[in-house]
């Protein structure tokens, strides 16, 4: 054997599973089960006083989910991870460990619909305030930090524009303002980019999405950068003072580079309660292991269905960092140089007909709200998530009347644009 480090095709494979040790099962098996026998008494006191490593409720851990947590640690090249019930409960733990009420969050205005609800609304019952910054123009993180931020919030690629952050640059302001880069991955996936090394210090995913990849399982998960030191001016209570729960123990003292993990899940899962059902975590383990072979044909698929869009007499623009008059091209180049994803919107000459029009006339394609399916999908948001907003509000969310937005399936590019023509005639 040799130490060299195995490649991402071969961790997605394997990272963090072995065949069962009691059975031989070569396939991680589901550990459908709520609890765990424990070995006596002593065996009890040191599990749930955090001195040893083990399961004693599915709430907090389990094998299955553990397996998953390790191999997306490694594909994201983290310390630790911890898999939840949703990628929106991933994000509610992440600023959980972070913030008191009162506190901040730096935020990218240019985020997936569902996350700027959940940060302007339901974090409001907190306490936890958030500042938006505009993606495009870096400065405008700089201006929102204050003395009360506690993160800044980034999609990598944002959802559904094809927004391309510069995460170096904003992990910049983050350094400067000592607090963590947190990166939304999920449109990406650590196939396309790495936000670790860029300066990301977490990174959470909706699993749902091209992880799982087959449009079949919720989840979602918090990766550990290892990188940040939340002892610094005592600005993170939860990892940096003794915990009363805990005899005291200080977990940023006793875990070092994996102590965020812990805390989300000892405190936040344990708490909070949105556990990861091990069945989901088997699908999603399934999905992964075929990850790299389907990502790359997401893109290659993605960019010839925009290039053809971008050709049509019916479409007035294409936003996708794949073309090379795209302004987000450069940024594209350097952060996802393998493809620029497989979710994009354009818009229809026609508008709000034509957008009604066409997810009518689909065949292959499929009118639902999702992304990250082996299977093609399409919406008008105009006429279903954003149809209460008035029209000027559909416009700033960049889902004006003529916006369509696509999520490019793995089936054969030549049928998946035929059925784009034969909507198009129809
Ligand atoms: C879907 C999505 C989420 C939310 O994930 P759920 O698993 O649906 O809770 C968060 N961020 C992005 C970018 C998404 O696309």
């Amino acid at each position: 054997m040799t130490d060299r480090l195995p490649g991402f095709s071969t961790l997605a494979v394997h990272a963090g599973a072995q065949p069962d040790p009691t059975t031989g099962a070569r396939v991680t098996p589901i550990y459908q089960t709520a609890s765990y026998v424990f070995e006596n008494v002593e065996h009890a006191a040191s599990l749930f006083g955090l001195q040893a490593f083990g399961n004693i409720y599915t709430r907090i851990t389990n094998p299955t989910n553990a397996v998953l947590e390790e191999r997306i640690a490694a594909l994201e090249g983290g310390t630790a991870a911890l898999a939840v019930a949703s990628g929106h409960a991933a994000q509610v733990l992440v600023l959980h460990a972070m913030m008191t009420p009162g506190d901040e969050v730096v935020a990218s205005r240019k985020l997936y619909g569902g996350t700027i609800n959940q940060f302007s609304h339901s974090f409001k019952n907190f306490g936890w305030n958030v500042v938006w910054a505009d993606p495009d123009d870096i400065e405008s993180f700089e201006k929102a930090v204050s003395p009360k931020t506690k993160a800044i919030f980034i999609e990598s690629i944002a959802n559904p524009g094809g927004v391309i952050t510069d995460i170096a640059a904003v992990a910049q302001v983050a350094k400067r303002a000592g607090v963590p880069l947190v990166v939304d991955n999920t449109l990406a996936t650590p196939y396309l980019c790495k936000p670790f090394e860029h300066g990301a210090d977490i990174v959470v995913h909706s699993l749902t999405k091209f992880l799982g990849g087959h449009g079949n399982s919720l989840g979602g998960v918090i990766v550990d950068g290892g990188t940040f030191d939340w002892s610094r001016d005592k600005r993170y209570p939860m990892l940096c003072e003794p915990r009363p729960e805990y005899n005291g123990m200080v977990l940023h003292e006793t875990f070092g580079n994996f102590a965020f993990a812990i805390a989300c899940r000892v405190l936040g899962l344990r708490d909070l309660g949105p556990a990861l059902s091990p069945f989901n975590a088997f699908m999603i383990l399934t999905g992964i292991e075929t990850l790299p072979l389907r990502m790359q044909r997401h893109c290659d698929n993605t960019q010839a269905v925009a290039e053809w869009l971008d050709a049509r007499d019916e479409v007035a623009w294409v936003s996708y960092p794949g073309l090379p008059g795209d302004r987000y091209h450069n940024l594209a180049q350097k952060y996802v140089p393998k493809g620029a994803g497989a979710v994009f919107t354009f818009g229809l000459k026609g508008g709000y007909e034509a957008g009604v029009k066409l997810v009518s006339n689909v065949k292959l394609f499929s009118h639902l709200a999702n992304i990250g399916d082996t299977r093609s999908l399409i919406i008008h948001p105009a006429s279903t998530t954003h149809k209460q907003l008035t029209d000027a509000q559909k416009v700033a969310a960049g889902a004006g009347p003529d916006v369509v937005r696509l999520s490019i399936g793995i089936e054969d590019k030549n049928d998946i644009i035929a059925d784009l023509e034969q909507a198009f005639a129809g």
